[in-house]
């Protein structure tokens, strides 16, 4: 046996790719409109920004380690048990914790194609394997995904709404789902957006996570406060699952992981249920303008995948491509999301941004559309 002359990563490790960002500025360092990242256009509210600038009189001081004046918050206003909620630095870490204490090597771990991409990061960062489903015309295919578990099969990770789709499965699929899957496998169903989501039947509203995450063994829900409640900057997720999961995750949870700051703030920003509702009516009316918009390009082989997020994916199967499309927003001053390295070279994921945003970034489409 040869002996390394430097430190070897895991083999697993170096088989990750890097997670790729939003960007925020062109590739001539210019600032630009950004609908790369799914952030909250209409920015924060206003008592979160208050409570974050009232943290700044306690710096030398650590954070609660057990989050509890965000836990009780949670719990109070979602119907929960305290005891029972995760958190992290934002709810990538929390899905990562989910892999981290439930698979390894020798296991895998399932996701969809056009699935979240910390998925793949947090199976391999665990020398676990991922396990890749065939989507249905870019959502969520249930069966597909049930043909793909084995007896190595340990986690199941599904973001609903979809990113980068913005797909959603409904109730009864995710149901459906939960009921076909063995007790070993841990089902994370990944909320981030849940709070985007459009209907008027309660239970368009609602996929039935939360009821089966407090109910059955094996169901984890994942939330964030970095999208509607504009908290990206603060990094504070959280997650609910049966005691036991929950357990096993704050074993190997980082002890400081949420900031004295963000947790003042994401108390307020739970607090402000006008904000949420103004910015969820905005989010809806724009995202339908948008994707309207996008049909009437239609015959350039433009096409919106029906989105319930904050974003929409474009895809470009028309003179006009993605690549072309991608260069040409930037030249007119908006980031987008092209995703070629997540088999996306064809398509752009959009931001519902302002008005003025949302209205421009169309207007310079179609520019393109008919340049091209
Ligand atoms: C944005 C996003 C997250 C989480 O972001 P955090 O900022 O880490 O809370 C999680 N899942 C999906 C699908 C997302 O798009």
């Amino acid at each position: 046996m040869t002996i390394a002359t430097a430190p070897q990563p895991k083999s697993w490790i170096m088989d990750i790719a890097p997670y790729i960002p939003g960007r925020s500025t062109t590739d001539d360092g210019r600032k630009v409109v950004k609908l790369s990242s799914n952030e909250n256009p209409l920015g924060t509210p206003a008592a979160a920004r208050q409570a974050f600038i009232d943290a700044a009189t306690s710096l030398e001081r650590y954070p609660d380690a057990s989050g509890s004046i965000v836990r009780e918050a949670l719990a109070e206003k979602h119907g929960l048990d305290p005891a029972r909620i995760i958190y992290g630095n934002g709810s990538d870490e929390v899905l990562h914790l989910a892999a981290g204490a439930f698979a390894g090597p020798g296991d895998e771990v399932i996701f969809v194609r056009f699935g979240f991409a910390v998925y793949e990061i947090a199976a391999r960062r665990v020398g676990a394997t991922p396990v890749i489903a065939p989507d249905k015309d870019y959502a969520t295919d249930i069966d597909a995904v049930l043909a793909h578990v084995t007896d190595r099969t340990r986690v199941v990770f599904i973001a609903n709404p979809n990113n980068p789709t913005g797909t959603y499965a409904a109730k009864d699929e995710i149901a459906r789902l939960h009921a076909a899957l063995p007790a070993h496998v841990l089902l994370v169903l990944d909320h981030a957006y849940a709070e985007y989501i459009d209907g008027n039947a309660q239970d368009a509203k609602d996929d039935g996570g939360m009821a089966l995450a407090a109910s059955a063994p094996n169901v984890l829900v994942t939330r964030t406060f970095s999208k509607m409640y504009g908290l990206a900057a603060e990094r504070i997720g959280w997650g609910y699952a049966a005691a036991p999961i929950i357990d096993a995750m704050h074993r190997i949870r980082l002890p400081f992981s949420m900031t004295i700051a963000g947790q003042h703030a994401a108390v307020a920003a739970l607090g402000d249920t006008a904000f949420v509702d103004h910015a969820r009516a905005h989010n809806a009316q724009w995202r339908r303008w948008f994707s309207d918009e996008i049909a009437k390009m239609g015959n350039a082989g433009l096409r919106a995948i029906p989105s319930q997020a904050n974003f929409v994916l474009v895809i470009f199967e028309g003179k006009l491509t993605a690549e072309v499309a991608y260069k040409g927003l930037m030249d007119a001053g908006y980031i987008v999301r092209w995703l070629p390295g997540q088999g996306l070279p064809h398509g752009l994921r959009i931001t519902i941004g302002t008005a003025d945003e949302t209205q421009g970034v169309a207007a310079a489409l179609r520019a393109l559309v008919e340049g091209a």
